[in-house]
């Protein structure tokens, strides 16, 4: 069967009686539609001026277009590029649609949601989900200053969507073999300023160690900032081996606050993160910082519009 040409569906769309909801739906659609070129010079604006992706020359020459994007040849190492290569949007298609698909990113839609208000496949949906995600979340604070709160949450290891199962199956509901904290934990750290700057490292399995608070808050945090943590003995090592003030609260002895020593912004964080992930219904392990920067980028409403995420997905590592 031939399908309809525009001007025929747009006279039997004339033709139908309209109701007040289904003049929202309309409206709705249209407004979520873009013109590819929209995206396109989103895209060139973001990155004008890249040097070559492959050796770090400036110098190059213009050569055709391809996929809509205008293609360089380096004078360097004679190899072609385009802006998107080695950024994690390399090669994705479909980029009047993009535009469309990082408002649904901006709603927390699901994949399977995303794909049909998109109109792409679920697979297609899911692999968009964690190639914009990443790129978008090195939008990240440099450093964090003054009163620093840390703290680790832990969510049980996760092997969805893998093929080959490295340990036994859980049954319904994933539970731990053992109690307490131990290695079938991701761990999740966390660390946030007063001003609500954020950083998020998935530290492993298992409790956190000197070692990896030494990796990841070492060279985000000034000599000068007061660092407050809960009693555990980690934080105490690590504060004492950089050389940075700190100050614990006993959470397990029912202490929550002495004045302005506390954890309640970074615990409020953690439990604003568990709840939203819900939705998803379980997230695989390997995944977990890839959803934990997307709730960070969300929480913080620095990235608002879908122009943003686009913008910073774009950037380099
Ligand atoms: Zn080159």
């Amino acid at each position: 069967m031939r399908s309809p040409t525009f001007d025929e569906l747009f006279a039997l769309l004339l033709a139908v009686q309209l109701s007040s909801a289904d003049v929202a739906r309309l409206r709705e659609w249209i407004s979520s539609i873009t013109h590819p070129a929209e995206c396109i010079a989103l895209i060139e604006q973001a990155a004008a001026g890249r040097p070559c992706p492959h050796c770090g020359c400036a110098r190059k020459h213009r050569c055709g277009q391809a996929s809509g994007l205008q293609r360089f040849r380096c004078l360097g190492c004679r190899r072609s590029h385009n802006v998107l290569t080695g950024t994690p949007l390399a090669r994705l298609r479909k980029k009047e649609r993009w535009l469309s698909y990082l408002q649904c990113v901006l709603e927390s839609r699901t994949v399977r949601d995303a794909a049909r208000m998109v109109n792409v496949h679920r697979t297609t949906s899911f692999r968009w989900r964690h190639r914009f995600v990443p790129g978008a979340t090195r939008d990240r604070p440099k450093a964090l200053s003054i009163i620093v709160e840390a703290d680790e949450t832990y969510r049980l290891e996760s092997q969805k969507g893998s093929r080959s199962l490295t340990r036994p199956p859980r049954k319904r509901g994933g539970v731990a073999r053992r109690r307490g904290i131990n290695r079938e934990h991701d761990c999740l750290l966390v660390a946030r300023d007063r001003s609500g700057q954020t950083l998020d490292f998935h530290t492993g399995r298992g409790q956190v160690t000197v070692g990896q608070l030494n990796g990841c808050l070492k060279p985000v945090l000034s000599a000068d900032v007061l660092l407050i943590s809960d009693g555990a003995i980690a934080y105490r090592h690590f504060a004492a081996q950089a050389g940075i003030t700190h100050e614990a609260v006993n959470v397990k002895a029912g202490t929550r606050a002495r004045g302005a020593i506390h954890i309640q912004n970074v615990n409020s964080w953690h439990s604003r993160f568990k709840s939203w992930l819900v939705r998803f219904r379980g997230v695989a392990s390997r995944y977990l910082i890839n959803y934990s920067g997307w709730q960070r980028l969300l929480d913080a409403r620095r990235l608002t519009t879908p122009a943003h995420l686009l913008c910073a997905a774009v950037q380099l590592g």
